[in-house]
This record gives C-alpha cells, structure tokens and sequence, in this order.
C-alpha cells in the first residue's frame, strides 16, 4: 500500500526537478508562474506540466497560473522532504568523503548521523564534524541511534556482510553507490542505487547516436 497510488514513476522521477527549480524562483522572490513559463523554463510542454501537476491536487487558477511557494511546499511533502531521516555512511574513502560534505541532506530529508569505515588511519579522523567510527561498533551504534538509512560507499566486495548486519538491526532503507545488487538478495528493502558510470554512458550513447544519424 502506497501514499501516493496515483503518482506514476515517471512524474515522481520528475519531482526532483520541478523542486530544485520552484527553489530557485523563490531565491528571486517569483511568487506565481504559468504553466506556459514553467514549460518554457524548464524545457517541457505546458500540458506535461499540467497533467503532472493534476496528480497531487490543483495548484493552478486558470489565468493566474500556480503559487509557486504552494507548489514548492507540496512537491517537497510528496517528497517526504519534512522528515529527517537518520542515515549512516559506510566507507569513508573518497567517493564517501565526497558524499558527506557535498550533499545537502538536511534539506533532502536526511541527517547524517554516523560514518564508519575499517581503516585504522581513518577511524577517529573527522568528515563534517562527524568522526569516522570503527564499523566494528555499528550494531552498538544503530542500537543506540535509531538509524533508517545507511549509504554505502565501499568497494562491491566489502557490501554483502555489511549489508547483512545492517538488515539484521533493521535498517533496510539504503543509498547504494557500490555496484553490488541488494534488491536481488533482499525483497523487503528500499534501495535507490548510483552509478555515474551509467550516466557517462547514456551520454556517450546519445553522442554516439546524434554523430551516426543519417543526415
Ligand atoms: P576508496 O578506496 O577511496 O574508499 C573506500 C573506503 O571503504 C575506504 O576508506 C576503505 O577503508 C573502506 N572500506 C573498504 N572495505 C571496508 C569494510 N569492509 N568495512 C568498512 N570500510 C571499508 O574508494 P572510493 O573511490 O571512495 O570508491 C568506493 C567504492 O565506490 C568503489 O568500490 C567504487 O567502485 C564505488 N564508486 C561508485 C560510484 C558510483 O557512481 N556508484 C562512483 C565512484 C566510486
């Protein structure tokens, strides 16, 4: 059972989007915009836009367009952006550095509560204020700190036995961005997987589609 049954996945992969940019109109202080000139910003049509917009309830007046801030506070409520859910990060190599200090996630729903990783050099080092922790005392932390999420930044190998203590404690919501596949080992978890190798190759893919069309 779901929140929201009539939301496909296709306008949720949106949401992001339409987010980030009302964030942006409101920074400029824009209060109402038409769908004609969300449309024309954001490089969609105008009916797409309303058809999308029409799922979670209607924003728009005719003639006034929508209320930017409105629509901004529910696309960030769907997204479930007014919780803060609890996350730990695993692997504090340079992709997992990377993670904690560039990602914003207390204004995506997120806290991040605990870094751990097994390298002795790296254990009591800092990242953002948070010490890197031996993973040795994850389930003495995830007992201590209720945790929802964790976020794996560790080698392919090095997932499956932490993943498997983590579901053990209950934590089964995960942000994967080492290349081995959880879903196929848990049914029961949430998992929105990362590979930018994937996106270098949908780009070459398009390059490579665009240079060999016949003319
Ligand atoms: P890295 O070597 O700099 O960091 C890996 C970290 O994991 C190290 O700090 C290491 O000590 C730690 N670690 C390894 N095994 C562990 C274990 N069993 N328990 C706890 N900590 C452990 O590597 P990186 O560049 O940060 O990349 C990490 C992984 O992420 C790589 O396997 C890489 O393939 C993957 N990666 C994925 C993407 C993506 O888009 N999904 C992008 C870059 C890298």
């Amino acid at each position: 059972m779901h929140k929201y049954e009539n939301i496909s996945a296709p306008v949720i992969k949106r949401l992001p989007r339409y987010y980030r940019f009302l964030g942006e109109l409101i920074a400029k202080d824009v209060t109402r915009i038409s769908s004609r000139e969300l449309s024309d910003k954001m490089g969609l049509t105008a009916s797409q836009i309303r058809q999308d917009l029409n799922c979670f309830g209607g924003f728009g007046q005719q003639g006034y367009g929508y209320s930017v801030q409105s629509l901004y506070n529910e696309i960030g409520h769907i997204l479930g952006l007014d919780h803060l859910y609890s996350a730990v990060l695993i692997g504090a190599g340079n992709l997992g550095k990377a993670v904690a200090v560039h990602m914003s996630f207390e204004k995506r729903g997120f806290k991040l509560i605990g870094i751990f990783d097994n390298d002795k050099n790296k254990i009591g080092t800092t990242i953002r204020d948070i010490p890197v922790t031996d993973l040795d005392e994850l389930e003495a932390f995830c007992t201590e700190h209720h945790t929802d999420v964790a976020i794996f930044c560790v080698p392919k190998t090095a997932t499956p036995e932490i993943a498997e203590r983590l579901y053990r404690l209950g934590v089964k919501n995960y942000w994967n961005f080492s290349h081995y596949d959880l879903s196929i080992h848990y049914s029961d978890i949430i998992v929105e997987n990362v590979h930018l190798n994937d996106s270098l190759m949908i780009l070459c893919y398009k390059i490579s589609d665009a240079n060999d069309a016949p003319n």
